[in-house]
C-alpha cells in the first residue's frame, strides 16, 4: 500500500509506503485507537481513500499518545499472543503426510529424497519430502505473515503530522 500526502509540509510527509503484510494489521490497529477519526474510510483498499490535514493531524496524536502510553505495546504483545494461538494449517500438496506422491512430487524426486540427518531424527523418517510443508505435513496460520510492530506505528504517525491529509493508493 503506499499512502501519499496531499500537501506535505516535509519530505516525511510524502509518502509512507507498507507492503501488504505490514498494511493490514496497521490499519487494524488504526480503527482500533481511532474508531472516530477513521470511521468510514476504506483503509483496507487502495482506492485512494484517506483523510484531509486536520484527520491526519488528529489520527497523528492518538496514535503517538498510544506510543507513549503504552497502549500500542499492550497491544502488540495481545497480537503476537493471539497469533500464537492460531491453528497450524494441514498441508493439501502432500495430504498432511508430509510426503508428496503427487505428479509433481514424484517428478522432482520428493517422495523418495533422503533428508539430512537432523531432519530425519525430528521427522522420524530418512526419505521422502514435500515442497509445499518442508516434510512436516502441516504449515503455519497464514495468520502469523502479518506484522505488527510499534516502530512501524510510530513511522506512520510521523508521516501523518506532516502529511497535511493522506490518500492511501
Ligand atoms: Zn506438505
Amino acid at each position: 500500500m503506499d499512502v501519499i500526502g496531499r500537501a506535505p509540509k516535509s519530505e516525511k510527509g510524502e509518502y509512507f509506503r507498507n507492503n501488504v503484510w505490514w498494511w493490514r494489521p496497521l490499519w487494524d490497529y488504526v480503527e482500533t485507537v481511532a474508531p472516530d477519526v477513521v470511521e468510514g474510510v476504506s483503509g483496507h483498499y487502495n482506492d485512494g481513500d484517506g483523510l484531509d490535514g486536520e484527520g491526519a493531524e488528529r489520527l497523528s496524536q492518538i496514535l503517538m499518545i498510544s506510543l507513549s502510553d503504552g497502549t500500542c505495546e499492550a497491544y502488540k504483545k495481545q497480537y503476537y499472543a493471539e497469533m500464537a494461538n492460531l491453528p497450524n494449517e494441514e498441508c493439501n500438496l502432500c495430504n498432511k503426510t508430509g510426503i508428496r506422491t503427487d505428479e509433481v512430487g514424484i517428478t522432482h524426486g520428493m517422495n523418495t529424497q533422503e533428508l539430512p540427518e537432523d531432519k530425519a531424527i525430528v521427522l522420524g523418517r530418512t526419505h521422502g519430502t514435500c515442497n509445499g510443508c518442508d516434510g512436516v505435513g502441516w504449515k503455519p496460520n497464514w495468520g502469523t505473515h502479518y506484522p505488527f510492530e510499534t516502530e512501524n506505528v510510530r513511522e506512520f504517525a510521523e508521516f501523518l503530522a506532516e502529511s497535511g491529509g493522506f490518500s492511501i493508493c
